[in-house]
């Protein structure tokens, strides 16, 4: 179908290629849904002599003269230009662009797309978007102009002409969608839905490509849902007996008390596992809320029964920390033993902690009988089919996923299904709330205080950074200017250790634990931090940059302090002024300490449709997909259900199986 490449675009030089892979994309179809994060209408057309200040429009003129000027004692030149159509002229200015000169002479017939401003008396168009001559093919002005995530020297104009090139080819996919499906949900014809989707012409036909690409994403992710159930029930797992003396004992042996909420749900688990149906089950719980002894509680009950457990983590550094709280609590209980790219385990361990590394490693298990997955937001269920393949034993192991994102209770239904859940509601005794502050510029000298007291008072603090930009994706450059301003500033004469993704296993292990036995106060690090970093000596977490996090990142961060009596603080501190929304999003934390409560927030806070960051935030990856679009994912669920009883292996729908089987593989192999 796509025999085109992409070096046979337009616009895409070797360079861009290269830049495309970094993004993820190499073939026209990953081209093809790389999607607009926003869009500018420029479908305004009007005379020139119509333009009223504050309007963005798209104007067709000729050059009628064109002009530079040096802007003495800036490094700066000036394009002046006067375009003018039938109605009259306007004056158009762009900064250092002096190509302009030989690309658009006087005479020209131009395209310009740009907001309309007063400068003295006068309007003005400037920095306008162009397009030369009038073509009927516009993709720069003169109509809802898409806006694409870029990475180094990509542009938009770039980027735009290909992805233009592209939609026109007739290679934007085949329809897959029965006919019938597509009819009862009113559903866009796929090609159309992808170029509307880069090129809209207009809002409405818009939504509905959106949508159309949503759904598709929804019934796919459904669909494989349905059929790795259906496909699970066909085999047994290990009957794990509740051997409530060892439970009982080992929880005595706990360095604390469980919460109700902690035993509730350690019991809902060690009972499911009992019957020899494979458990399927989700353990929700907020941040801070204990889920990990939950997860030891339900290891043990496994490891009495003569079976081996998985903690699977989503980086090494949350491996190597499970695997020392697990050793801890655990103690003479299990062996336990750690399995990472950089450290192989060797023995039978009665629970293996590990990173997705893990799978590759050709482990064969001796008898796998529970996986646990913590804080990672896709499929358990891919990740124990995995590893099933190295179980040599016929049963399949059973399944917690564990995570901290508070999803409403509705949408975790809708989304995970038949999945089961058990729900920490409760703290952890004794703990008090993280006083949670907006630092504005300027302002720092208070927060700075309590931070030095804090740290005087023998305790530790976090200080973590967003990614200056994309090129920094390891984050050395973003942490080691940070790491500077503080260490020379506010945090002179307090002990610092840097952290970021460049550094070797062994090194960031040892920094960890130097933070972690107090040699070290203060930990400045990336967001490596973000999810599940345990050190409840720490009671101050620092957030530079905060504007550029989602709610539920925010949350996850300032969760890493206040795991324990102690008061704690967050200081939530913009780069640089902010806008409305994000303060209302940054106060929302301040006023809110629960992370459910935090997720319905979010869900007001952010528009309707409106794409940031879902990676960000917590929920499973879905590309396009709005989570908070609750009847669309119910539409698609009971659409994939549906065809299912009509055709439950597909025979009768070849593309359909095609399209499912891909984006099982997608999640199997990302
Ligand atoms: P999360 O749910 O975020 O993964 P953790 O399992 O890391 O939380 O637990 C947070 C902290 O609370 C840890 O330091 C842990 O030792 C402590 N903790 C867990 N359960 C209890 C409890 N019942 N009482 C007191 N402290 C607890
Ligand atoms: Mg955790």
């Amino acid at each position: 179908m796509m025999s085109l490449r992409l070096q046979d675009l337009p616009g895409l030089g070797a360079t861009s290629i290269l830049e495309l892979k970094s993004l993820g994309i190499t073939t026209p179809k990953e081209l093809l849904y790389h999607l607009p994060f926003r869009y500018e209408d420029f479908s305004d057309i009007r005379a020139i002599a119509t333009l009223q200040e504050g309007q963005r429009v798209t104007i067709h003129g000729q050059v009628d003269k064109i002009v530079s000027r040096r802007i003495p004692g800036r490094r700066l030149t000036l394009i002046e230009a006067i375009v003018s159509d039938n109605s009259g002229s306007i004056k158009v200015t762009w900064f250092n662009q002096e190509f302009l000169l030989r690309t658009i002479p006087s005479g020209t017939q131009v395209a310009l797309a740009g907001d309309v401003k007063r400068v003295g008396r006068r309007l003005t168009l400037t920095h306008p978007k162009l397009e030369r001559g009038l073509t009927p093919e516009a993709k720069h002005t003169g109509r809802i102009v898409p806006l694409y995530p870029l990475t180094g020297s990509l542009t938009q104009n770039r980027l735009r002409t290909a992805i233009a090139s592209l939609v026109r080819s007739d290679q934007t996919g085949y329809e897959w969608m029965p006919q019938d499906l597509m009819e009862r949900e009113q559903l866009m014809e796929l090609s159309n839905a992808l170029r509307e989707v880069h090129f809209p012409s207009g809002a409405e036909s818009l939504a509905l490509a959106r949508t159309r690409l949503q759904f598709d994403e929804l019934f796919l992710y459904e669909l494989a849902q349905f059929l790795s159930r259906r496909e699970l029930k066909q085999f047994c797992a290990p009957k794990i007996p509740v051997n409530k003396n060892a439970l009982k004992k080992f929880v005595e042996s706990l360095p604390f008390t469980l919460t109700n909420a902690q035993r509730k749900a350690s019991w809902e688990i060690v009972q499911d596992m009992a019957n020899g149906e494979p458990m399927n089950r989700l353990l929700e719980g907020d941040v801070g809320s204990g889920k990990t002894a939950v997860a030891a509680i339900a290891a043990v009950s496994a490891a009495v029964a003569g079976l081996q457990t998985v903690l699977l983590a989503p980086t090494e550094l949350l491996a190597e920390q499970h695997f020392r709280t697990l050793s801890t609590l655990i103690g003479k209980n299990a062996s336990v033993s750690l399995c990472t790219r950089s450290h192989k385990s060797t023995d039978f361990a009665q629970i293996i902690v590990g990173t997705h590394a893990l799978l590759q490693q050709g482990i064969v298990f001796d008898h796998l009988g529970l996986v646990i997955v913590d804080e990672q937001h896709r499929f358990g269920v891919a990740q124990r089919q995995a590893l099933q393949h190295r179980n040599p034993h016929p049963t399949i192991p059973h399944l917690l996923s564990m995570t901290a994102t508070p999803i409403p209770r509705t949408l975790a239904l809708t989304l995970y299904g038949d999945l089961d859940l058990s729900v920490l509601d409760e703290m952890p005794k004794g703990r008090r709330p993280i006083a949670t502050r907006i630092v504005s510029r300027g302002e720092e000298a208070k927060a700075h205080e309590t931070l030095r007291r804090e740290l005087q008072a023998g305790h530790q603090a976090f200080i973590v950074c967003p990614l200056i930009d994309p090129s920094d994706a390891l984050g050395v450059r973003s942490v080691t200017e940070l790491a500077q301003e503080f260490i020379k500033g506010p945090l002179k004469g307090f002990t610092c250790e840097v952290l970021h993704g460049r550094l070797k296993t062994e090194e960031r292990e040892a920094k960890m634990a130097a933070f972690l036995a107090g040699e070290t106060q203060v930990l400045i690090a990336t967001t490596v931090i973000e999810v599940g970093v345990d050190v409840p000596n720490a009671t101050v977490m620092w957030v530079e940059g905060a504007e550029r996090f989602g709610l539920a990142q925010l949350h996850q961060l300032r969760g890493r302090v206040g795991r324990s009596d102690k008061a704690s603080f967050c200081f939530l501190h913009p780069s640089h002024f902010v806008v409305e929304k994000t303060w209302q999003r940054l106060k929302a934390l301040v006023d809110c300490q629960n992370g459910f409560e935090l997720a319905q927030k979010d869900l007001q806070l952010r528009g309707p449709g409106e794409v940031y960051g879902t990676s960000q935030s917590g929920y499973p990856e879905f590309k396009i997909t709005d989570l908070f679009n609750a009847p669309l994912i119910a539409r698609a669920r009971e659409a994939a259900k549906g065809l299912l009883q009509r055709d439950a292996d597909l025979i009768a729908h070849p593309l359909v199986k095609e399209q499912v089987a891909k984006f099982i593989r997608s999640i199997h192999f990302e």
